[in-house]
């Protein structure tokens, strides 16, 4: 078999492993297996790609693979750094910044590939020049989109959406000026030009992104997953590396569908999404009081959380954002399984953004090793909660708030949520009544079955445990 033979096959067997990775992560038993298919998938496509550079680079074999080599080892210590230091709340930071490097990469290869002139002439060219707008373009969004994200969701810059006037049809303007410079480039390309492309599509991003509202970052998260993919698979074009194609288009499409199911978990349009400006709901009204207007709260000690667990045949537990926050999932699986050795029928009901990304919860969960089969999800456990005599709510805040159903005012009406009212008794872990992410007041806290259990959520739950 010749080089070019045995790479492509490399390619191929490397993305029919991306595929396997994806299939396996779509499922908490298998997600394991689904890694290390990726890790192998991704092993032979950075072997192959390195053959091919050695072989096509000018520079010399040892000289090619030596900044290989020292470019792999400065971003391998980075990454393993940062991945080592990361706390599982902080990873939509984290993936948010991620995906600006796809974004960079992009317009970077862009304007590599338009400086080193391809010998090519005609409609090639023009398919080629074309690649490279488009590359540019959706690299320099992904780019400042995903730094905006990051700043929002590390609470950097504020969380509420930026409302230019007239915002829609700027984006709008910025999409068919950009399509006028696409056919001006590819008729007469200049640096001045793919430039000023880079610079509008650098403004876009930014202003796609700020003007989306901080309930909805879920779905930010994940667009911008599907956008850095799209941006890698430009680079794939420009670079002429089908692997890299593929394995973009699988992230994008992804992305893009994991947008789609989030936006179904949140009841919102999918296309007002990738429009940006969407989540502006208004922040007035009821929805951003303040607690006095739904009454008082009723407080709860951990002893007395315990005598209502002791006495209940059913619980189910909510968490959130907040259990993360306290690395309270040993002992939450602990009170789970303390609770089931007696008796109690006990399960987890999941909201599909509870947390900081999508499949938070499940992975703490997971990683606490609570059995998968008594982990719901919100709509299998919401028809329930009626029937329920303990809801633990556990750090968790707008997946639970019934403001989203009752107050069409509020930023997060519409929003499906855990209906854990419905329940006989509900505890509420926070250490204080302040809002969740959303900003927004919960009507559930003055609810006259729900009661306050204020402080860490992982020191009451021991309080609880040991109380038990
Ligand atoms: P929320 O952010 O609504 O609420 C979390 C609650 O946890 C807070 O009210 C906080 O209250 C409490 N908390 C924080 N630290 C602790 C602690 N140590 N012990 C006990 N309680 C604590 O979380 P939810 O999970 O309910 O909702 C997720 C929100 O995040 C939604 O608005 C969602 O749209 C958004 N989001 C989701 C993403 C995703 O992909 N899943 C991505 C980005 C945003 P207090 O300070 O009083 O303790």
């Amino acid at each position: 078999m010749t080089l070019n033979a045995t790479v492509q096959v490399a390619y191929i067997l490397a993305a029919l492993l991306f595929i396997a990775a994806l299939a396996g992560l779509s499922r908490h038993e298998t997600a394991k297996r689904g890694n290390r298919f990726g890790i192998a998938g991704m092993t032979i496509a950075v072997v192959a790609t390195a053959v091919v550079a050695v072989r096509d680079s000018s520079r010399g074999a040892l000289l090619t693979l030596l900044l290989i080599a020292v470019a792999m080892a400065i971003g391998a210590s980075i990454g393993i750094w940062r991945a080592r230091k990361v706390q599982m709340t902080g990873m939509p930071e984290l993936i948010a910044m991620l995906h600006s490097f796809v974004g960079l990469a992009a317009v970077l290869v862009g304007f590599n590939t338009y400086l080193e002139h391809e010998p090519l002439s005609g409609g090639e060219l023009r398919i080629h020049l074309v690649e490279i707008v488009l590359g540019v373009f959706v690299g320099a969004v992904t780019l400042t989109g995903s730094i905006i994200a990051w700043g929002k969701l590390s609470a950097r810059i504020s969380s509420a959406p930026l409302m230019l006037p007239h915002r829609h049809l700027l984006n709008l303007l910025v999409l068919i000026v950009t399509l006028a410079l696409t056919i001006w480039f590819a008729v007469s390309p200049s640096l001045v030009l793919l430039l000023i492309v880079a610079v509008i599509a650098l403004a876009f991003g930014l202003h796609l992104v700020a003007s989306i509202g901080g309930g909805d970052m879920p779905v930010v998260i994940s667009m911008l997953n599907s956008y850095s993919g799209w941006a890698a698979a430009f680079a794939g074009f420009m670079l002429g590396n089908d692997l890299l194609i593929v394995t973009g288009a699988l992230v994008g499409s992804s992305g893009a569908f994991l947008s789609y199911l989030m936006c179904k978990g949140m009841n919102r349009s999918f296309f007002s999404v990738i429009a940006g400006g969407f989540g502006a709901g208004s922040t007035t009204g009821a929805g951003s009081g303040n607690s006095t207007e739904y009454g008082e709260h009723r407080e709860i000690t951990a002893d007395q959380t315990a005598e209502l667990l002791r006495q209940a045949t059913s619980v189910v537990i909510t968490p959130g954002y907040g259990m993360a926050v306290a690395q309270a999932q040993h002992p939450v699986a602990d009170l789970a399984a303390r609770l089931r050795a007696n008796g109690t029928q006990v399960r987890f009901g999941i909201h599909p953004v509870a947390g900081r990304l999508p499949g938070h919860m499940n992975v703490l969960l997971a990683e606490a090793r609570v059995p998968y089969d008594i982990v719901l999800e919100m709509d299998e456990i919401n028809g329930d909660l009626a029937g329920t005599d303990v809801v633990l709510v556990i750090g968790a805040n707008d997946t639970v708030n019934p403001a989203a159903l009752d107050e069409p005012g509020s930023p997060i009406a519409g929003m499906p949520v855990l209906h854990v009212w419905d329940a006989r008794d509900v505890v509420v872990f926070k250490r204080s009544m302040a809002t969740g992410y959303a900003g927004v007041q919960n009507p559930l806290f003055f609810k006259d079955n729900s009661q306050m259990l204020f402080g860490d959520a992982k020191d009451r739950v021991e309080d609880i445990l040991r109380a038990l």
